[in-house]
């Protein structure tokens, strides 16, 4: 049995960040990190060491790196949840009480729930950058396609960056016409939801981009099955008339997986009691606080919070995170307000991205004096250089978000 003042569960973009921050305003705090991983991924780029245009081994650390001196380490997994009694229990049986508690712990992937997925996953040309063992494979398929069918799904659940099986889909059309096998190849994109993008103001340059690169849109196709030995991909299709199931044959498919909260907060009480929010930690939209245990917080793709799911929004989210929190110690109002900033960077081709960033209700954030809901070369060069930079050296290390700083200087909110 142990006892941290702050428990933090979790050692991610979201559980480094916070306990970064919480040391830099009071370094006398006595902070625990349960963390069960040696590495930490940089997992935005894996898009690009699918595209060939990053190193896989350049988007891992070691995890003793990132922990902040001044935390403690405990290399573990939670397993169990018991916000009555401030507990949290791991697998090795470790009873871990807290006075206040961060659950930062990431989202599921639930690749069993696609049939013939989980044995499937890595050969025969079924990949997926979900997965850092697998993003290169994606690339190896990518670079050495000969043309045919290939497909790139998404999901009906939520999923953590909601670009990222649209972005692959671009490069590969990329990689496919300076490889020369873009016309014998068939590129189609089966989407469970009904439209490009959930933000209405950069679906239409995405719409333009799909039609430039000869894209083949399925909506409303949820993929439910993998069939290895015949190469072909079964869906649910939703139509007027009900659920109607279509094969597809492929030769290459990108699969992005269903994924929901972990198992181990699904069942415990700091669940969202009711469908369709699906066992995430309940916490107000705004202050980040848990709806029924004060002394519990939550941020990034483990939380309710109702905005796209990305580390991007992580850096909008742990200011906000930290300063209740250390208001709430001090028996202070909860004054810090987070708008549900968050960041797509939409790779649109090698040397193009829409840099969207938007909050809870759609409207676009733009932090660069350009038009953010077009292509650019300076974006692209943003995300495979600066963003992950930043990452390392400024959010991980508790720096104050670059990205208010500068709205702020253009006179923006
Ligand atoms: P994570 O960073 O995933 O960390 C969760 C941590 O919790 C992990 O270290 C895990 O080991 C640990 N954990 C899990 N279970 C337990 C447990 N039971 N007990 C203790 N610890 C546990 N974001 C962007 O901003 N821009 C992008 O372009 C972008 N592209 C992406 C592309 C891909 C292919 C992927 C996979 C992700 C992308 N993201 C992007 C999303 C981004 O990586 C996540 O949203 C971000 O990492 C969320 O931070 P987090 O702390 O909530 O979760």
């Amino acid at each position: 049995t142990v006892h941290h003042q702050i428990v933090i569960i979790g050692g991610g973009a979201g559980g480094i960040t916070v306990a970064a921050q919480l040391l830099r305003q009071n370094s006398k705090l006595d902070i625990a990190i349960i963390e069960p991983s040696d590495k930490h991924f940089y997992q935005p780029a894996w898009t690009l060491v699918g595209a060939g245009q990053y190193h896989a081994l350049d988007t891992v650390k070691d995890e003793q790196e990132l922990i902040p001196a001044q935390a403690k380490w405990l290399k573990d997994y939670v397993e169990k949840l018991d916000p009555d009694n401030n507990l949290v229990v791991t697998h090795q049986g470790t009873q871990v009480f807290y006075d206040y508690l961060v659950v930062a712990a990431g989202i599921q992937i639930d690749w069993h729930l696609i049939k013939g997925l989980p044995e499937a996953l890595g050969k025969g040309g079924v990949c997926s950058n979900y997965i850092f063992e697998i993003a290169p494979y994606t690339w190896e398929l990518l670079n050495n396609f000969a043309g045919g069918n290939a497909i790139f799904t998404f999901p009906a659940t939520p999923i953590k960056c909601a670009g990222a099986p649209q972005k692959i889909m671009y490069l590969a059309d990329d990689i496919f016409r300076k490889n020369g096998v873009r016309q014998k190849t068939k590129i189609t994109y089966c989407a469970a939801t009904a439209k490009i993008f959930a933000v209405d103001a950069y679906a239409p340059t995405l719409m333009k981009v799909v039609e430039r690169k000869g894209i083949d849109l399925k909506f409303k196709h949820n993929l439910k099955e993998i069939k290895a030995d015949s190469k072909e991909a079964v869906f649910d299709v939703s139509t007027d008339g009900g659920v109607q199931e279509v094969t597809l044959p492929y030769d290459l498919i990108h699969v992005a997986p269903p994924m929901s909260a972990p198992d181990f907060i699904k069942n415990s009480k700091l669940a969202t009691p009711a469908a369709p929010a699906l066992g995430w930690v309940d916490v107000h939209k705004h202050t980040l606080q848990h709806k029924v245990y004060p002394n519990v917080f939550s941020l990034g793709d483990a939380s309710s919070l109702p905005t796209s799911k990305t580390a991007a929004a992580v850096r909008g989210e742990a200011p906000v995170l930290v300063e209740n929190l250390l208001a709430f110690i001090n028996k202070q109002a909860l004054n810090g307000y987070y708008n549900g900033y968050t960041c797509c960077p939409l790779v649109t081709g090698i040397g193009k991205t829409i840099m969207a960033e938007f909050d809870y209700d759609g409207n676009p954030i733009s932090t660069f004096p350009i038009d953010q809901t077009q292509e650019h070369y300076t974006m692209w060069l943003m995300k495979k250089y600066a963003l992950p930079w930043v990452y390392w050296n400024r959010m991980l290390k508790g720096q104050a978000f670059e990205g208010s700083f500068l709205r702020k200087l253009q006179g923006k909110k």
